[in-house]
């Protein structure tokens, strides 16, 4: 144990965030930089490692937490590096993006605020590759096998990297221009620097995984083609349909989806464009959507140098506390300030969008909204409380609806789809299709990133054994798992 009494003396401190005058004029990550390692040894000290770590279990990929809590408080970065890889591929994507459900199962949560977990992650793994301590692991010896992963997202290159190392040769298809999936083009900047994306894939490239970008399969390669080169194929696709709202005026210019929107201000990051075609700059922006997809463009808009910018979210404003259907140790639905929200703006909570209004050259102005209140779980509308506010540029965050099936991927592997629309698998990640598996989204539906990571894991189990008939390969979890948590 790290500190027996670090409970008592210590208080809980998180990661300082630059001011909001000055990060909103650039890009860059919103924390302070370097301000988490003269704390965050005390802070690892706080951890009590409880005889049953409910954490363990909050964690979809099961971190081993009040392990390298203990080696972070003693200052032993290595140590700590290895015991956090041991489950996890890519820490420095989950310390920075996780909501970090380990932390509402932190056991000191239940009197005291909890363990400050999320950080303790990502200092140890900012502080390995800084000593140089993450390094390639290519296989000892290679099976002689191949797999094709589609997609290279998170799950997709969870999936890479555990096959490559158990020794077959993996080659991930991506149908966009760069290696990232959600993380490269969904996620902007000032959430996580895409050199952390860059530095991994150096990484998987020194061990063997090849990448072929600017490649959609089903539509460049045909998927039954692609299934008889290799001798197993993980889809790793996504969950990229997004959900659309079909009222009058959605076809006005300055109607976009989410991932229209932000694609292109990452792509600005990216070098590739000067200015983003679509940008906030000078309007009044209205984000549709209470989620993290909804927060991410309410900061990229006050970074393009918005009038306004308003988030809709039709379910009422949720709780500051936890109530009682929702105890410890699940993770509840709480009233969140993202670092977005800190920078302005303001949340409109259960309304809905009845029209938009545009002027004479079909561009948008106005977006007209009603209050609503749920009865048996419906929303109904409060007659007497329509009105409408002003919108330039409206986002359309209300998630996502399922894999993407216009590119034929699913009908040419003839791909069996479960009851909500996400390809159907069995325990061992494999679908209907001999030596096809699924992880991530596709699979799981819109999900997180911690959970993509554990998918692409689980998965490469399943291919292992698979191909080789056993595997040494862990599976944190199994495809219906939806733990104690999100
Ligand atoms: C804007 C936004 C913000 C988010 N923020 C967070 C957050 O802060 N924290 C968090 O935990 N989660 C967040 N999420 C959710 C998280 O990003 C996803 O759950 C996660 O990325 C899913 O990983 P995945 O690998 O399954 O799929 P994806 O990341 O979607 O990757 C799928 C990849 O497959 C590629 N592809 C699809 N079809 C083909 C094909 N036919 N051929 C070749 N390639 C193909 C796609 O181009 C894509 O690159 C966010 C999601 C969005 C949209
Ligand atoms: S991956 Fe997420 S849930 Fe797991 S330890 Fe890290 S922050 Fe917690």
């Amino acid at each position: 144990m790290a500190d027996p009494k670090g409970f008592l003396t210590t208080g809980r401190e998180v990661a300082r965030t630059r001011p909001v005058g000055e990060r909103v004029k650039d890009w860059n990550e919103v924390y302070v930089p370097g301000s988490l390692l003269p704390i965050i040894g005390k802070q690892a000290g706080r951890c009590m490692d409880c005889g049953i770590p409910f954490c363990h279990n909050g964690c979809p990929l099961g971190n081993l937490i009040p392990e390298w809590n203990d080696y972070a408080y003693r200052e032993d970065w290595s140590a700590a590096s290895e015991r956090l890889h041991a489950t996890n591929n890519f820490p420095e994507f989950t310390g920075r993006l996780c909501p970090a459900p380990c932390e509402s199962a932190c056991v000191l949560g239940i009197n005291q605020p909890a363990v400050t977990i999320k950080n303790v992650e990502v200092s140890i793994i900012d502080k390995a590759w800084g000593n140089g301590d993450v390094t390639p692991q290519p296989p000892e010896r290679l099976s002689g096998k191949t797999v094709a992963v589609i997609g290279s997202g998170p799950a997709g290159l969870a999936a890479a990297q555990q096959l490559t190392r158990a020794g077959h040769t993996v080659a991930v298809y991506e149908r966009a221009d760069r290696i990232g999936g959600l993380l490269r083009y969904g996620i902007p900047e000032f959430k996580m620097e895409k050199s952390h994306i860059n530095r991994r894939i150096e990484q998987m490239r020194a061990e063997g995984t090849k990448f072929r970008t600017e490649t959609e399969i089903g539509k460049d390669i045909d998927a039954a083609k692609l299934r008889r080169r290799y001798d197993a194929v993980v889809v790793a696709a996504g969950a990229t349909v997004s959900r659309d709202l079909p009222v009058p005026g959605r076809e006005l210019n300055g109607v976009h989806f989410a991932m229209e929107y932000l694609p292109l201000a990452n792509k600005v990051q990216e070098g590739d464009l000067t200015v983003s075609p679509i940008t906030a700059e000078g309007k009044h922006v209205v984000v549709i959507g209470g989620g993290d997809t909804g927060a991410d463009c309410v900061g990229t808009a006050h970074r393009q140098g918005a009038l306004s910018v308003t988030q809709l979210e039709i379910m009422p404003r949720p709780g500051e506390d936890r109530n009682a259907n929702q105890p410890w140790p699940t993770f509840p639905m709480l009233y969140k300030v993202t670092s977005a929200h800190e920078e302005g703006g303001e949340r409109v909570y259960s309304v809905s969008t009845t029209h938009f209004e545009g002027d004479e050259n079909g561009d948008v102005q106005a977006l007209h909204l009603v209050e609503v209140e749920f009865k048996d779980g419906k929303p109904e509308q409060k007659p007497g409380t329509e009105r409408s506010i002003p919108a330039q540029l409206v986002t359309l965050a209300m998630g996502f609806t399922g894999t993407d099936q216009a590119n034929g991927l699913v009908q040419q592997f003839g791909l069996a789809l479960d009851e909500r629309g996400n390809v159907a698998r069995d325990a061992d990640f494999a679908t209907n299709v001999d030596g096809v598996f699924v992880a991530g989204d596709a699979g799981r539906g819109q999900s997180l990133i911690v959970w993509a990571i554990a998918e692409g894991r689980s998965a490469a189990r399943g291919v292992d054994r698979y191909l080789t008939g056993a595997s040494a390969l862990p599976a944190p979890i199994r495809p219906t798992d939806r733990a104690l948590t999100v």
